[in-house]
This record gives C-alpha cells, structure tokens and sequence, in this order.
C-alpha cells in the first residue's frame, strides 16, 4: 500500500520563534523541473505576521544598535562558517526550489558565504572621519548610524545570494531585518535565517515573513515602524514601492529589471565572444537581472558569430538541475514560461528570424517541469519589443551593427542600464566603451554576469534609483552619518564668525 508523502511545512520566523501565520493558510513550493515535487508548504502571512515582524524587530533593534560592531561581526563570521559546511545540501535544497544547475546554485550559496564573509570584515572597520575644526578647541568627527528596521523584499533567481546581499550589510551597521522572500523561493530565506540564529543572533534581530507580494510586500512597505525599504525584483514593482516610500521620505534601495547587451567588434576574440555569449544569454535560463539578453555584433562578423552562437544554442542540455550533464534549467514557474512563449510569438510577428528554439519542450521528464528551448532572433533591429523589453528568459535577440558608436547608441538606447559588455582587443575602444556605456556595470571581454561582492553592484535609469548593493556602497545604504563637534574651549564659539 502506498503512504501518503507529507510535505515538510515551514513557519515564518518572528521574534526568535518559528510561527504559523494569522491566516493559518499555506502555499506551496514546487520544484519548477519537477511539478510532482512538493518542496514544502510555507506561511501565506497577512499584515497582522508583518505587524508582528516589524514590532519585534523594532524592539530588537533597542539592544542590537549598541552591540558593538566587532561583536555582532563574530555571529556573522560563524554564520558564515555554517554556510561553508552546509554549502552542498544548501545548493541541492535551492537546485529543487528554484531550478537552476547545481554548479549554478552552490555559486548562489558561495556569494552569500563570500558577502557574510565580506561584512563580518566590515565590523572592524566602519569608519568615520575624524577632521580639523576652523575653531580653536574643537574637535569634529563622524560616525555611522544605523537606520532602524530595514524591510528586505527579494526575487526568486538568487535565492541566497540577493536575501545575504542585503541582511549582512543591515546587520553589521546595527539594523534590524524583516524579509519577505519570493513566494518561489523562500526555503533558502528559511534557511539562511537558521544559520543566522544558529550562529547566535538574538531574538528578533532577523524576521521572515512568508507570502505574496500584494499582501504582504505590500503591508510591509507601508508599515509605520519601518526606516527603509530594499527591494530587488521588476521596474513595475519597484515603482510601487518608491511610492510608498515617498510620503514619509523613507529610505528606499530599488535594483529592478536589465536589457543588458554584449558587443562583439571585428577585432574580437570570436570564440571567447560565443562563450560569454551563451553564458550571458542562457546562464540562469536567462532570468538574470544581468543576463545579456541582446547582442550587437560588428557588420564584418556578424554572420560568423551568428553560425557558431546558434548552434552553441542548439547543443544546449536542457533539465533537471540536479542532473549533472544539465547546461540550462526550466523557467522559475508557468506565468514566466508563458511569458517566453508570448515574446516568442512577439518577436517572429516583428520580423526577426528564429534561428534556434522556439519551443516549449514537453517531452519526457520535461513535461513535469516549465522548460523553454534555448532560442536565438537574429536579424533583429533596436526598435524592436524583444530588443528593448526585460524577457527574463531564454531568449536573445541578435543585431548586426555598422560600427562602434552605432553599437554603443543601441546599447544605451533602452530605459534600463544595469550591465554592458565589449568584445575587443582595440584597448582605445575598450576605453571608450567604459566611458560610454551607460550601465551601472561595464565587462570588457567577458560577459554581463559576474558580479564580486567587494564591489557596487546595481544599475542606471530605470534599474536602479542611484544605490548600489554590495561593497562598501552596501555601507552607505545601511548607515547614516552623524556628525560630532566637541568644544572644549570653555566659552562660546561661533562657527564662520570667529576672527
Ligand atoms: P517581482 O517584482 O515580481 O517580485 C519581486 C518581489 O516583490 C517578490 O518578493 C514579490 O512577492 C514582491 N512583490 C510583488 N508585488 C508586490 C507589491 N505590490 N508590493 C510589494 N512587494 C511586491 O520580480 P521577480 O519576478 O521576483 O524577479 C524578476 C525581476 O527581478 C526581473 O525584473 C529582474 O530583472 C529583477 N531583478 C533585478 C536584480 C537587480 O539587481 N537589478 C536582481 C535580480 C532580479
């Protein structure tokens, strides 16, 4: 007789206590390369979990803000430690939630373990200035602040990766979290606050809060209580919360959608170009914020690049994440799938030629799970939807280009700017390239992903709203400066006024 398989149920996680949600209801988390798999049940949280969330956080953050720095740095640094020896079973966990490649998913747990790493590092160092004052018997300074409660909205495609980008840096400034993670993947958020508690962190200092966006990204955003907002995920979105930022000048950190491009010249290594060009394009199964989604390719090689690019495409393994001769893994669930379908559709009807894919691929075990072909447009022109539109899927379309300013005008001709890159052993043009680009990310000879934690990561016009992720720009987002003057002269002293 066959038993019934219970699925393992999670809680959100609010004041040290792992809970049920007000509503008592649950969604499910199932694998996108395999449907039959039901990763877990999670809380389908209303504003009464977030009220919770957001009181306690607020609390914790009265005995957190004055834990010094070095010290909460040591619960990073064993947290970090947790990463390291769980790295696999971590990957693995992600690889079912989300659907990525194992190679790609252990990268995902690695950046989280590198940013924990990184931060931790920060809590020596925090550094303010120390300055001359004009006036005699004065002494000046600066020091960091913390904010308060940060609320942390993430998307699905760096399950660990983006959730760690933003909890480390708040942390380390003395801020308290509540996080509401993708409704795809909220198992590695799961996971990533038990290593957090695990390493020592006191009740209430991290908060998560399991559900949809509308309710509670939504109830979150507009709590009282909360000091700023860090959202990652699409441009559509990232209006709304600015908005509700807006009223009560809430600090807000948007890193929203790309339309990231590869230039390839005539003097590029064509070879490594291709390669970039299948890792940029499907990496990820193209839903990378900097996936590289266009492709402008000097006049004078274009047809060549185009022979080799598509049948790289072609040869692609696409499935199970968790198989290891898997190259690309299924879209994240059926609204992104059909998405693809649609641009697929859009892009034949606008005229450029479908060189690989197209399909849905419902044979086999792909039928149990959302895969796309990889797929190539080429003979694409700038104007068109699928050359100027986030896709967020296996999908590139090609353009073929006169010359390196005509290359560079399609480049920034598009309302986003996250990441760019040039193929070229021309050092003037690579230069140029660097000048010119207007992404908040500039590859030379190598693709639009790759994104090292010490540096800014985040992106111009509408990816972006002037913040940066990661490095020491993380800092500035999690702290505010306040300035310190102290007189010991004994008697009034006025500023600009003194002779
Ligand atoms: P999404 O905007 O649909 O969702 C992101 C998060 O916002 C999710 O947690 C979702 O539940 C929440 N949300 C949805 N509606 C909300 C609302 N009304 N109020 C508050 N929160 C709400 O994005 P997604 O599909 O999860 O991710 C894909 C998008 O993310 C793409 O556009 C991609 O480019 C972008 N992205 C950007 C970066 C970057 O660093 N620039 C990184 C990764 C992904």
């Amino acid at each position: 007789m066959a038993t019934a398989v219970v699925p393992r149920v999670f809680k959100n996680y609010i004041n040290g206590e792992w809970l049920e949600s007000a509503s008592g209801r649950a969604f499910e988390n199932r694998n996108p390369a395999d449907n039959d798999e039901l990763v877990g049940m999670f809380p389908s949280s209303t504003a009464e979990d977030v009220d919770a969330a957001v009181d306690a956080a607020a609390e914790a953050f009265k005995s957190w803000r004055l834990v010094p720095a070095p010290k909460r740095a040591e619960i990073l640094y064993r947290a970090a430690e947790t990463l390291v020896r769980r790295k696999e079973d971590l990957a693995q966990d992600m690889t079912r939630e989300m659907g990525k490649p194992l190679a790609e998913t252990r990268g995902d747990v690695q950046e989280a373990i590198d940013m924990t790493y990184y931060m931790a590092g920060e809590g020596r160092r925090l550094f303010g200035q120390t300055t001359p004052s004009e006036l005699r018997n004065k002494f000046a300074m600066t020091v960091r602040q913390p904010l308060g409660v940060c609320a942390m909205i993430t998307p699905w495609n760096f399950p660990m990766a983006i959730p760690s980008w933003k909890i480390m840096p708040a942390l380390i400034c003395g801020n308290t979290v509540v996080i509401k993670p993708a409704q795809d993947t909220p198992l590695s958020t799961y996971s990533l606050a038990h290593i957090l508690t695990e390493a020592g962190l006191p009740r209430g200092v991290v908060n998560v809060v399991n559900g949809s966006g509308p309710e509670v990204g939504a109830s979150l955003i507009h709590r009282q209580g909360v000091s700023a907002v860090s959202f990652t995920g699409s441009t559509e979105v990232g209006r709304l919360v600015n908005e509700a930022c807006a009223p009560t000048f809430k600090p807000c950190h948007l890193e929203m959608g790309g339309k990231n491009i590869l230039i390839i010249m005539d003097d590029a290594n064509l070879e490594l170009a291709v390669e970039g060009a299948v890792w940029a394009g499907f990496g990820t199964t193209g839903q990378r914020c900097t996936a590289a989604s266009r492709v402008a390719v000097h006049h004078k090689v274009y047809h060549q690049f185009v022979e080799k690019f598509v049948a790289r495409a072609k040869s692609l393994r696409v499935g199970n994440g968790l198989d290891a001769e898997t190259e690309m893994g299924p879209c994240i669930n059926e609204a992104q799938l059909q998405k693809v379908m649609e641009y697929v559709e859009i892009g034949r009807n606008e005229g450029a030629h479908l060189a690989a894919g197209g399909h849905h691929l419902t044979a086999g075990a792909w039928s149990r799970g959302w895969f796309h072909e990889p797929t190539v447009f080429t003979g694409c022109t700038p104007q068109m939807r699928i050359a100027q539109e986030e896709i967020f899927g296996p999908v590139v379309a090609v353009m073929p280009v006169e010359n390196f300013d005509q290359a560079v005008e399609v480049a920034n001709g598009v309302v986003y700017g996250l990441s760019a890159s040039i193929y070229t052993r021309d050092v003037n043009r690579a230069f140029q390239a660097m000048r010119d680009l207007h992404t908040g990310i500039v590859y030379v000879n190598a693709p639009t992903i790759g994104a090292e934690v010490h540096l800014p990561f985040g992106g111009t016009k509408q990816t972006g709203n002037g913040h940066r992720e990661a490095g020491s720009a993380a800092i500035e987002f999690y702290s505010e400066w306040k300035t310190l003057y102290l007189d010991y002269s004994d008697r009034l002293q006025r500023a600009q006024m003194e002779s």
